[in-house]
């Protein structure tokens, strides 16, 4: 369950755009990575709240938002989730001027070089869901996307105002202090070009919509909200700057029988007392088909059978998990006479009395022996 956005920046369902761009600004300076080197619990708190004001700050979002919670923003598009590190400090140059905001934590990157600047273009993202077959073996995924493309035809001319540099410098009052600072020149929106002449269909940065088809290789081993990046597939930066990149968060689909954890998969598997006592063959799920395993007379419930590399390929490429057959005694409720007969003969009878041996651990014990 996704926390509320409201909850994790504190403020009521009620308050004002200020009152969130307060409220992020204090949880934002609270978490940041610089104040908090290496704590994985503030850099997440940082990310939520991030995520959390890129929703509540965009009248639209929110009103999707407050309609239908966090499924406003399931099944693609772009949504609320999955932020990273630069896409957060590209939102902050909207909370805390470019003092915080511009090139991520390497600060302003391209600034004092004196040279051309080159910007970069938009991420876009989308999601993609996969099954736990395509999650095991790794698959390449074929996504439309809708990017910005750089029109044909189109030409850039350097900007007067900056002199290409993207970017004028000023002195600022921020919360650090007085700060000298880059803001983003107004004229070229950053990119140190501006549009030599304007073409019909492109937009004023030159750039217009194109579909195109993008092939995503998808490694074995992903886990559901993890995000991965095809570099250079976002938006075209407009003044021939480096395309953004496309983000992919990845969703993954449950299997009906087969549970995931870490790599190994977990299979539950009921049997008769009748096969329980006789031994038998089964045919269980395992990814890409079924599997025969056998089934030694006498075998207990509880008992778990491991078949190895038959569960997930590991994503550091490194071989792979097990599938671990849980073995169930299934015992009717129900008997028939003669079946009624015959167990009430068996009933004290000694060899049906339980003799648990040192190689039939407990359940805890077996749990215990699994993770280590
Ligand atoms: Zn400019």
């Amino acid at each position: 369950m996704k926390e509320d956005y409201y909850d994790i920046l504190g403020v009521s369902k009620s308050a004002s755009a200020a009152e969130i761009k307060k409220a992020y600004r204090k949880k934002a300076l609270q978490y940041h990575p610089d104040k908090n080197p290496g704590d994985a619990k503030a850099e997440e708190m940082f990310k939520k709240s991030a995520e959390a004001y890129e929703v509540l700050s965009d009248p639209n979002k929110k009103a999707k938002y407050d309609q239908f919670g966090h499924a406003a923003f399931e099944g693609g598009g772009f949504g609320g989730g999955g932020m990273n590190m630069d896409d957060i400090f590209s939102q902050f140059g909207d909370i805390f001027g470019s003092a915080f905001g511009g090139g991520g934590f390497s600060g302003f990157s391209g600034f004092g070089g004196g040279g051309q600047r080159r910007v970069k273009g938009s991420n876009l993202r989308i999601r993609v869901k996969l099954t736990l077959e395509e999650v095991a073996n790794g698959v390449e995924k074929k996504v439309k996307v809708r990017r910005k493309v750089q029109a044909e035809g189109v030409t850039y001319k350097t900007c007067s105002t900056c002199n290409g540099r993207g970017q004028v410098t000023k002195i600022q009052n921020t919360i650090l202090g007085r700060m000298q600072t880059a803001a983003t020149c107004s004229t070229c929106g950053g990119s140190g070009q501006i549009l030599d002449g304007k073409l019909g269909d492109a937009d004023a940065q030159g750039l217009k919509i194109s579909e195109e088809t993008v092939s995503i290789n998808i490694p074995a081993g992903v886990e559901e909200g993890m995000q991965l990046k095809v570099p250079g597939k976002g938006n075209d930066a407009p003044g021939n700057g480096i395309p953004g990149d496309l983000l992919v968060a990845i969703e993954t689909q449950e299997h009906e029988t087969l549970k995931r954890e870490g790599d190994n998969l977990h299979y539950d598997l009921y049997i008769s007392i009748v096969d329980a006592i006789l031994g038998t063959s089964k045919e269980i799920d395992a990814v890409g088909g079924k599997v025969r395993i056998k089934l030694e007379p006498g075998i207990q419930s509880g008992k778990i059978l491991r078949l190895r590399g038959k569960g997930i390929s590991s994503l550091n490429g490194y071989g792979s998990g097990d599938l671990l057959v849980h073995v169930n005694v299934w015992t009717p409720k129900e008997l028939n006479k003669e079946q009624r007969e015959f167990f009430e003969r068996m009933q004290g009878n000694e060899n049906f009395e339980p003799k648990p041996e040192k190689s039939d651990k407990s359940f805890f014990e077996k749990v215990k022996d699994m993770f280590s």
